[in-house]
């Protein structure tokens, strides 16, 4: 078995070689929770799952860590738009993440680590990056980090800062931003009147982190210094990615993560899904509109993640129609589980070490159904099998 994944770090295609044999550290960006997320959202996360599976399918012992956003720009600003504390909001959407993520039939990671927990340990990465001169501090108390500093600034994106701006000395405080404004990006923001009661009281004086110094501290604190594959959308690699390599590489000297592998976005009407455009639709209003979780779920596996796919609903009705034939034929197999199909298997395992081609892996699915020489029992125990990988739930049917 060998797996071949895209790696963003080469923009190639390279056979995955764990740090420790047999182990594979995995992280992902988490959400961000000041409202429901959005079916592109979830994109990102069934991917992940997807690629767990995976792993665990090929053998590894998979030790996932995902955080959740608990305190950032626009958490702050719903908790002043909304009137609720910062507690109160964000717990409420983490619950509903979960509901999401389960109705998914999403594994859950080992670790989500919220990041009001870590604030300790992002204040001491920030103090290593002051000590290390990496980072220096402005007037008002906050906290930057001087990206000229870095000589391998870019290498995620892609780019070269002497390539991109004549001057990368500004700053910029907010935590999103184009890479054509690569600039020094903030590790720690001290208290201003906007944040309200939104503040710690640090070493670093009164604030709050930046959001990407958030994810360098959870990862590293559960995974290690260096850990195997990080994962996130493809939004996610300008400038978060960039940033959160830059911070940690720099405070450690060490390789941050060997793998990065982002999901390209589901788009509506050829525009990315997203709640700024206001063109996303929630898991909820795909059930309001007679469609199962999981049906969404295999329709995804239609096409690669790594590539762009356009949502519609005349789609997703085809997949809800495959997934009630699924079943029902799967149910028609009687109770009898025989041996797994090897023929089929190895098939299964070629497509999917052939960087997780979920639709030919699919394809299989009706194959099986149709092969007139396998047993019921035979078929039954090889879907549920590949179940392990696709996450239909077969086995709770
Ligand atoms: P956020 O809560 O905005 O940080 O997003 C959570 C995850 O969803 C991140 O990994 C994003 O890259 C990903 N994401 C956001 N929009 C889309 C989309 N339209 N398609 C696929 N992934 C997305
Ligand atoms: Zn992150």
């Amino acid at each position: 078995m060998t797996l071949i994944i895209k790696n963003s770090l080469s923009s190639e295609k390279e056979v995955f070689k764990p740090i420790n044999e047999g182990e594979v550290g995995l992280y992902t960006c988490g959400p961000t929770v000041y409202n429901h997320l959005h079916i592109g959202n979830w994109r990102a996360y069934v991917f992940t799952d997807l690629l767990k599976r995976y792993l665990k399918y090929s053998g590894y012992d998979v030790l996932h860590v995902m955080n959740i956003t608990d305190v950032e720009d626009k958490i702050i600003l719903a908790v002043i738009e909304q009137h609720r504390s910062l507690k109160e909001l964000t717990e409420f959407y983490t619950e509903e993440f979960f509901k999401d993520r389960d109705a998914l039939n999403i594994i859950p990671a080992n670790f989500y680590t919220k990041a009001t927990d870590y604030i300790n340990e992002m204040v001491s990465l920030i103090k290593k990056l002051l000590e290390k001169g990496y980072a220096y501090r402005t007037s008002d108390g906050s906290v930057y980090f001087d990206i000229n500093k870095d000589k391998e600034y870019g290498k995620l994106s892609h780019f070269k800062l002497s390539d991109l701006k004549e001057d990368a000395k500004g700053r910029l405080k907010k935590d999103e931003y184009e890479k054509e404004n690569a600039q020094d990006f903030a590790l720690w923001k001290a208290w201003v009147e906007e944040d309200g009661s939104v503040f710690w009281e640090t070493d670093l004086g009164k604030g709050r982190p930046g959001w990407h110094i958030e994810c360098s501290a959870m990862s590293m604190n559960k995974l290690g210094e260096s850990f195997d594959i990080h994962t996130g959308g493809v939004d996610n690699i300008f400038p978060h990615h960039e940033n959160e390599i830059a911070q940690s590489e720099c405070a450690t000297g060490k390789m941050f993560a060997k793998y990065f592998m982002h999901n390209e976005h589901l788009l509506v009407d050829g525009k990315k899904m997203s709640k700024s455009l206001g063109n996303f639709y929630t898991l909820e209003d795909l059930i309001n509109k007679g469609i199962d979780p999981i049906a969404f779920r295999l329709w995804l596996y239609t096409s690669n993640y790594s590539t762009r796919t356009n949502f519609t609903f005349e789609a997703v009705n085809g997949a809800q129609t495959a997934l009630e034939r699924l079943r029902k034929a799967y149910l028609d197999l009687g109770n009898d589980i025989g041996t797994v199909n090897t023929g089929y298997k190895t098939r299964l395992i070629e497509y999917m070490d052939d960087n997780l081609n979920t639709a030919r892996a699919l394809s299989l699915v009706w194959e099986i159904l149709k092969n007139k020489e396998l047993s019921p029992a035979e078929k039954k125990a090889t879907l549920l099998d590949f179940d392990k990988i696709f996450g239909f739930g077969l086995d709770s049917l």
